[in-house]
């Protein structure tokens, strides 16, 4: 492997990691040297995942650390454990998140709420509890995992559209405070990914064959997709790309 993109020896916290993309991304930093704490609130589901990861790796590598990321103490404590417990965090992806779909005319403002908590504040609670770490420390990486629907909107899913476009611009406000202190702070937008939240989406028919004519890769993304982007955004290799939101998308933002 080349030395730009080998993370042996770093310790990485991704959350919402027992399932799906934060899985597979957790998995990608593994098998590129980092030493993974694995996250979500579900502590058996968590637990699992943690074994089963653990049996592809070397002993000490793979850790698990149960809490809700849009609990400010929760994530403080947290954050506290893997330091004092696992190493000098320097890769956080902030990857936990999920969606609800309603018409806004009948949306609940308390689920407004709770998306916005779980996939734009938690981002704010999370990054600011690892940036207290790194920042004296002069290095660290934060991926902020943001969507197609950061750029694009759709009816039923405001609230995940708004916190999305929200995740692109707290990524470039991070970049404002911390980038002078040694930090690179991006973010992925993955495209439509097959992953259990997208399940019923795949199986129904009119909306499958929608996605595969709207993306020019005809086809939808796999989590494996974007290991090589989130490995390139946690390592040297990114060390002067700050700020940026990638696009993982099979080139559906870029057609109309
Ligand atoms: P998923 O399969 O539903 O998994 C969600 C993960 O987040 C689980 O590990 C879950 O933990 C965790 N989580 C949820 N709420 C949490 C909380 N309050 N605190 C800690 N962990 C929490 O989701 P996914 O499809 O992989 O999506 C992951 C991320 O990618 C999300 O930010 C999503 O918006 C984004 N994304 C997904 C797609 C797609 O097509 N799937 C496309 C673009 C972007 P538990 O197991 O404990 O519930």
């Amino acid at each position: 492997m080349s030395p730009l993109f080998d993370l042996t020896g770093r310790t990485a916290l991704v959350t919402g990691s027992s399932r799906g993309i934060g899985n597979a991304l957790a998995r990608a930093l593994a098998d590129a040297g980092a030493t993974v704490v694995l996250n979500g609130v579900n502590a058996e589901r968590l637990k699992a995942a943690e074994a089963a990861m653990a049996a592809d790796f070397a002993s000490g590598r793979i850790h698990s650390c149960a809490f809700d990321v849009t609990s400010d103490a929760e994530v403080a404590d947290a954050v506290a454990w893997v330091e004092d417990n696992v190493g000098p965090l320097e890769i956080l992806v902030n990857n936990a998140g999920i969606q609800h779909r309603v018409a806004m005319l009948d949306l609940d403002v308390k689920d407004w709420e709770r998306v916005i908590s779980t996939d734009l504040t938690s981002a704010f609670l999370v990054g600011r509890a690892a940036a207290r770490f790194m920042v004296p420390r002069g290095r660290g990486k934060i991926i902020n995992i943001c969507s197609v629907q950061t750029d694009l909107a759709r009816p039923t899913i405001a609230p995940y559209i708004a916190a999305k476009g929200g995740l692109r611009n707290l990524t470039r406000a991070m970049t404002a405070e911390w980038a002078a202190a040694g930090l690179q702070i991006n973010a992925l937008a993955p495209g439509y990914i097959h992953t259990e939240m997208t399940q019923n989406l795949v199986d129904d028919e009119q909306f499958n064959s929608w996605i595969l004519g709207r993306t020019p890769a005809h086809r939808w993304g796999t989590p494996e997709d974007l290991a090589g982007p989130a490995v390139w955004l946690a390592s040297s290799g990114s060390d002067f790309v700050n700020g940026q939101t990638i696009f993982v998308d099979g080139g559906m933002t870029v057609v109309v």
